[in-house]
């Protein structure tokens, strides 16, 4: 455990950042890596933020930091004066290198955006906007990066037919006898799996294009300022080769959510078509005139697609007796994928309207 400023010191004192550094704090609400605030004494220098990456779902830390550091390069030097946005800026250590290794931990360093804030819960549909213009500024400006030259850090990530196939497997040897209790949440995901398989499907067969995706789009992976506009997009450890849909789903089913991920009243869960508007009117916006037919078509089931692979992930977890995710009850996996699976039957049930949303969005307006 590293959270006395003793230790952490030791850490970052391994970097080459500016100024002069005296307090360390746990920050953010991150699930995945360690997060310290570094506050620096001279007020002329930044603020930086050391984090200890989780090396149990990273395995190839390297080759995730050199996405990373090749990203947010491209973005920094982007000509594209129209979308120009910032990036995160890494601080390499003495040595040079993109993170330094201590005993089994990696630890890295980002500038620290000052004045900014991320959301765990949306507010209003002009936040929506807002992140989804970032989110939709960083596809652009990374359309013309070759995607190809980037590691696959989390492989095969968001494939829908393989997780169902896990899934299968998990129903088949119900090891903690709990398949009958969910049987009714078995049946949905069967009934939709051939819908639901379609994107990946395209992908594979190469007739939607591969671009440089986020692949954590959750709302709070991008920070907005005082005044609620788009910053930055934070937290590019899933940086990846993938399909606008990954993207485009996940921010749509991160921030459309009326409930908690966690909510036992499946009534309160409620698909919010406003901030469904705001956040696909500002991904389009920065992105409509680079988008080919193909990926437009497939927005409109995005949403549901990332909230199935959830529901699903959930739902295996608790038939394995689980093994992944961090529970606080025995029934949390349950819960948590009852919502993901009310929040896909909501998105489809209203996709005559959705993609009325979306062909308003997309046209192109000169
Ligand atoms: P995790 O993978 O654990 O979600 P993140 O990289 O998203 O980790 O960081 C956790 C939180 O720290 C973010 O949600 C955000 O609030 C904050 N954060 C991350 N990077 C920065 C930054 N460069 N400047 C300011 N805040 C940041
Ligand atoms: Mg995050
Ligand atoms: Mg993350």
């Amino acid at each position: 455990k590293t959270d006395g400023l003793a230790n952490v010191s030791e850490i970052f004192n391994q970097f080459d950042f500016e100024g002069d550094i005296q307090k360390a704090r746990p920050f953010g609400n991150g699930h995945i890596n360690d997060t310290y605030r570094l506050e620096n004494t001279d007020q002329t220098k930044p603020d930086y933020l050391l984090q200890r990456v989780n090396h149990q779902v990273f395995k190839d830390v390297p080759g995730m930091m050199d996405n990373i550091w090749k990203v947010t390069n491209h973005i920094s030097n982007s000509k594209q004066a129209d979308f120009k946005q910032e990036t995160l800026n890494i601080v390499k250590s003495h040595g040079g290198q993109l993170f330094t290794k201590q005993e089994d931990n990696y630890w890295r360093m980002f500038e620290f955006k000052k004045g900014t804030k991320s959301y765990d819960v949306v507010e209003t549909p002009e936040q929506a906007f807002q992140g989804a213009l970032a989110f939709g500024c960083f596809m652009r400006l990374l359309s013309d990066f070759p995607a190809d030259t980037l590691v696959h850090t989390l492989p095969e990530f968001h494939n829908i037919i393989l997780r169902l196939q896990t899934f299968e497997a998990a129903v088949v040897a119900d090891e903690k006898g709990r398949a009958g209790e969910v049987r009714s949440a078995i049946d949905f995901v069967r009934s939709m799996a051939e819908q639901m398989c379609e994107i990946e499907a395209l992908r594979i067969k190469g007739k939607i294009p591969l671009r440089v995706t986020h692949n954590d789009t959750k709302f709070n992976n991008v920070l907005l300022d005082e005044h609620d506009k788009g910053v930055c997009v934070i937290d590019l450890d899933t940086v990846m080769p993938g399909v606008v849909h990954y993207d485009f789903g996940d921010g749509i089913r991160t921030s459309t959510n009326t409930a908690e991920e966690d909510e036992t009243d499946l009534s309160l869960v409620h698909f919010d078509i406003d901030k469904f508007e705001g956040f696909t009117s500002g991904y389009l916006e920065a992105t409509r005139d680079i988008l080919m037919p193909v990926e437009i078509e497939y927005l409109g089931i995005s949403g549901a697609l990332l909230a199935y692979i959830m529901g699903v992930r959930f739902l295996t977890d608790y038939l394995q007796g689980d093994v992944y995710y961090k529970i606080k009850h025995p029934q949390h996996n349950w819960d948590r994928s009852k919502v993901q699976l009310e929040l896909v039957r909501q998105i489809m049930e209203q996709q005559l309207d959705i993609k009325k949303i979306i062909a308003k969005q997309a046209s192109i307006i000169l």
